[in-house]
């Protein structure tokens, strides 16, 4: 069973685009912004150290975010594979990864920095629901409250103008590195992430399709 990672800048749509994926291959979808925002909300230790760096768009340690990825992916429910989105993003993640579990295959999220920051600044999402918004490409119908549960739509505190400068840059110097590694082991597969979440949804099927689900070594 598969071992998948999607890889990319801030806002090209892993995080949407797992969703559907993990559900498609049958595996969990692990993502570690969600989890460490699960901690944050949860108030445990993890979540109040990392509270202050996601707030200023800075990675989490490695150690703390290695331990929680260790962790869950330890579970019975990833004995048959995961897809994780937003992990590994430091070498030093990436190589602690493999050795936990080799990766079989990372989709690289290729996408103009230029469409990023809008996408991230516009972003709002259903705090009851989890259904993303964006205020110039995806609007509800009534500005600020979801259309499904009537919720007053938040922001993300990283999605504000000033911590999404920096997730860009730290993506460019931390995590943009892993892609020439990931290429060298021949496990890159590249992805056109512009246009549509639909038509990036096709692309991505038909690159799940292509996959080996099994790998020995
Ligand atoms: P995301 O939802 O993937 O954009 O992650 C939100 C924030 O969580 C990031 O800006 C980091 O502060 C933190 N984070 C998520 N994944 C990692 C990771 N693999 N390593 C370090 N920090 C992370």
């Amino acid at each position: 069973m598969p071992r998948i990672v999607f890889l990319g800048p801030p806002g090209a749509g892993k995080g949407t685009q797992a969703v559907g994926a993990a559900r498609e291959l049958g595996v969990p979808h692990l993502s570690t912004g969600d989890l460490l925002r699960a901690a944050v909300q949860d108030g445990s230790a993890l979540g109040r150290e990392a509270e202050a760096h996601m707030r200023a768009g800075h990675l989490v340690p490695d150690d703390l975010v290695v331990r929680m990825v260790a962790e869950r992916i330890g579970r019975a429910d990833c004995d048959g594979g995961y897809l994780l989105d937003g992990f590994p993003r430091t070498l030093a993640q990436a190589e602690i990864l493999e050795g936990i579990a080799p990766t079989d295959r990372v989709v690289s999220f290729e996408i103009p920095e230029a469409l990023l920051k809008d996408r991230l600044t516009g972003r709002r999402q259903c705090p009851k629901c989890r259904t993303v918004y964006n205020v110039s490409t995806k609007p509800p119908k009534v500005s600020g409250i979801c259309d499904l549960d009537g919720e007053a739509l938040a922001q993300r505190s990283d999605d504000r103008a000033e911590a999404v400068r920096t997730r860009l840059e730290v993506y460019r110097t931390e995590t943009e590195p892993l892609l020439a590694l990931y290429k060298r082991r021949g496990i890159l597969v590249p992805l056109d992430a512009v246009g549509s979440p639909e038509e990036v949804t096709g692309r991505i099927r038909r690159l799940l399709a292509e996959m080996p689900t099994h790998r020995r070594r």
